[in-house]
């Protein structure tokens, strides 16, 4: 068989009949470290960063991974080293970038309920900006400041209320979503957090969704956002950063994102001809950073053809890959080493108790017991969502580095998840 790569995966190829992330052939990674595994590519996360970074090339911008999408201390080092930012979610987020040599100046705050002792500790370490997504967070996020003597850098989430056009459990720009602040409240928020002695604002969000494959969402949230940018300053609020979020799409099955230099070329000629060029940027971007550097290694299991479907039960489950069954989620599935051999539809499914414990529905493949399967476009959202249901321990992750491959996260054992359990006795 001849070298050749796979659509939209262009770290991942066959040769010799045989799939390779970059140099590491995977099945050596399957047969090292075990079924299911998830194996990333450095060169796929730096080359979508380098996208962003041409897309800005001579502007003031903070790139901030929003890490969410793929959590792993490795993952997050590669980004710090690389000069990002970080948007965390959670106290335990920033304590793995403070672990991974993140700068917390860098780091910024989102969420709509952040606790006291997370606001606490993040004041404490420094942190860049606090995306603040409600009136009430404001006042507390004021008062816990002002009781350490210090002032909190806040940003105002807005809810723009556009329609990014994507699955309803990944759009938050909505008004009927929980995120943000309503665009008719955003200026007296404003006008209320330059009052508040714990607070200084610093700047202006927004995040409409994710897996987003149009510009126009984006352009109009643009628009939105520079509108009330002008309505706060008016009123002597400077708004030193405008932060745009993350949401772009990647290509999971012929979907067609813009790509983000292109994408940032329209939007930054907007801020231009609305005379914001020279402003500070922020980006918060996740999924597009790392999900299609990333594969799910899986053996085949057992197949069980039948009368109205054929499954083909493979050791990886909804527990490691929770998007199919949790927004019917479609990623590509394909073999290690293919075969010469006519394809039937099979549904790929997991262990798990549970009929949505699925990985594909009516795919094309012609397995046997003992195959191997590759997962693909499994960099984000996949690991970070992963549980232990059915006491299933989470898989072990590898980064692949050209030649070199890194264990950047080892199986978890069983007497680890029962490590924090006791029995009653008596
Ligand atoms: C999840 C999230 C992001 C990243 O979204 P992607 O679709 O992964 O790019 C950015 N900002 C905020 C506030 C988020 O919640």
């Amino acid at each position: 068989m001849t070298p050749h790569n796979l659509p939209g995966q262009p770290h991942l190829a066959y040769r010799d009949g045989e799939l390779f992330l970059e140099s590491a052939r995977l099945s050596a990674l399957a047969q090292a470290h075990g079924t299911p595994l998830f194996a990333y590519s450095k060169a796929a996360m730096l080359a979508a960063l380098a996208a962003y970074q041409r897309g800005f090339a001579g502007r003031r911008v903070q790139i901030c991974y929003a890490m969410k999408a793929n959590p792993a201390l490795g993952v997050i080092e590669l980004f710090a080293r690389a000069g990002c930012g970080f948007d965390i979610v959670s106290g335990g987020d920033m304590d793995r970038v403070l672990a991974a040599g993140g700068t917390p100046d860098k780091i910024i705050f989102s969420g709509v309920g952040k606790t006291r002792a997370e606001m606490r500790r993040a004041l404490q370490a420094g942190i860049g900006c606090f995306n603040v997504e409600s009136e009430a967070e404001l006042d507390v996020l004021s008062e816990v400041a002002t009781a350490l003597g210090l002032r909190a850098p806040v940003s105002i989430r807005v809810n723009p209320n556009v329609d990014p056009k994507t699955h309803p459990y990944i759009s938050t720009g909505l008004k009927g979503n929980k995120f943000g602040i309503a665009h008719e409240r955003v200026l007296p928020t404003y006008l209320h957090a330059a009052g508040l002695s714990g607070i200084r604002v610093v700047g202006i969000d927004c995040h409409i969704g994710s897996q987003i494959t149009q510009t126009e969402p984006y352009l109009d949230a643009m628009d939105r956002m520079l509108d009330l940018v002008e309505a706060i300053e008016a009123e002597g609020i400077p708004i030193h950063h405008i932060d745009f979020g993350g949401g772009l799409g990647i290509d999971y099955n012929g979907d067609t994102p813009p790509d983000a230099g292109q994408l940032w070329a329209l939007l930054l000629a907007k801020l231009d001809e609305r005379g914001f060029g020279q402003r500070q940027l922020m980006i918060e971007p996740g999924r597009s950073l790392v999900g299609n550097a990333g594969v799910c290694v899986t053996e085949v299991l057992y197949l069980k053809p039948g009368e109205q479907k054929n499954f083909c039960i493979v050791d990886a489950a909804m527990n490691d890959l929770p998007r199919p069954a949790m927004y019917q989620a479609y990623h590509q599935i394909v073999p290690l080493q293919p075969r010469d051999e006519e394809p039937e539809v099979w549904e790929v499914v997991g262990p798990i108790c549970e009929s949505g414990d699925w990985l594909g529905h009516d795919r094309n493949l012609a397995p046997r017991q003992g195959d191997l399967l590759a997962v693909l476009s499994a960099g984000a959202y996949c690991m970070s969502m992963a549980s232990n249901y059915n006491s299933r321990g989470r898989a072990p992750e590898v980064l692949v580095d050209g030649g070199q491959t890194h264990l950047i996260r080892r199986r978890e054992t069983i007497g680890e998840q029962m490590q924090q359990e006791q029995l009653v006795g008596g």
